[in-house]
């Protein structure tokens, strides 16, 4: 199993009130496989999927990925497992305003460890041509093209997308989901994808079901729709 969880638990303390975000999350998800989180906001997707990134930590639980138990890593192992291991995508794309496309993958730590370049994953994500463009040069769909290649361009084991169509249209949502699954077949990259919209779910491998900080439900092995035909 590629990613293990049991347990998990995290709360936040903002004054005196203690507010527990996760109550005991269990999940599993294999290697290759594309892993869907739904659930509404405010429920602990995001503190879910921090945790799994190394962003944040774990109040108790186990949280194996590939292997290593990451809630026991010093700040340093932690540091190198994100930079190393884990791609992220989020919903407003984050790019480097003031940098081109070609810059703001340039960035990345780890590139020169890495089988792929920054012309490669730009190639993959049809955004090529743009390369020397600036994000606000960019449709909101492109600057998540660049923020996906900038996600893979390390060869991630995980790449983690947080709503990564949540800012989009529909018909640039289909395209981004499309390109997700090629990024799953091409690369062998593991995902796990955090969204509200439940026909998303249609394009996953499993899917969890979270509300208020549990999984009420989780769906294995499902038959796989590709991105194209999910009905809205
Ligand atoms: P979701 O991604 O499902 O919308 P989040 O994981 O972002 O939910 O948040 C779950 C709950 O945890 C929310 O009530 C949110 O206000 C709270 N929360 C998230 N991060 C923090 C933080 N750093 N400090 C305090 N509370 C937080
Ligand atoms: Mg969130």
């Amino acid at each position: 199993m590629f990613i293990d969880i049991s347990n998990l638990k995290k709360s936040y303390t903002t004054g005196v009130v203690k507010t527990e975000v996760l109550k005991g999350i269990g999940m599993k998800l294999d290697k290759g496989e594309i892993g869907v989180i739904l659930g509404p906001s405010g429920s602990g997707k995001s503190t879910l999927m921090n945790i799994i990134g190394g962003i944040d930590r774990g109040d108790s639980g186990r949280i194996i990925v590939d292997g290593v138990e990451i809630n026991n890593l010093k700040d340093d192992k932690m540091t190198d497992y994100r930079r190393g291991d884990i791609g992220f995508v989020f919903q407003f794309y984050n790019l480097v305003p003031n940098l081109t496309v070609g810059e703001n993958i340039e960035v990345v730590s780890n590139i020169s460890k890495s089988p792929l370049n920054i012309d490669e994953v730009l190639a993959a994500v049809e955004m090529k041509d743009k390369k020397g463009r600036f994000p606000r040069e960019l449709s909101g769909g492109e600057q998540q093209r660049v923020s996906i290649a900038r996600a893979i361009v390390k060869n991630p084991k995980l790449l983690l997308c947080d709503e990564p169509t949540g800012a989009l249209d529909f018909v640039t949502s289909r395209a981004i989901l499309q390109l997700l699954q090629q990024v799953n077949k091409k690369y062998g990259t593991t995902i796990l994808m955090i969204t509200h919209n439940a026909a998303i779910a249609a394009m996953a491998n499993r899917v969890f079901k979270v509300r208020s900080g549990e999984i009420v439900e989780a769906a294995v092995n499902q038959v796989i729709v590709p991105a194209e035909r999910i009905e809205w």
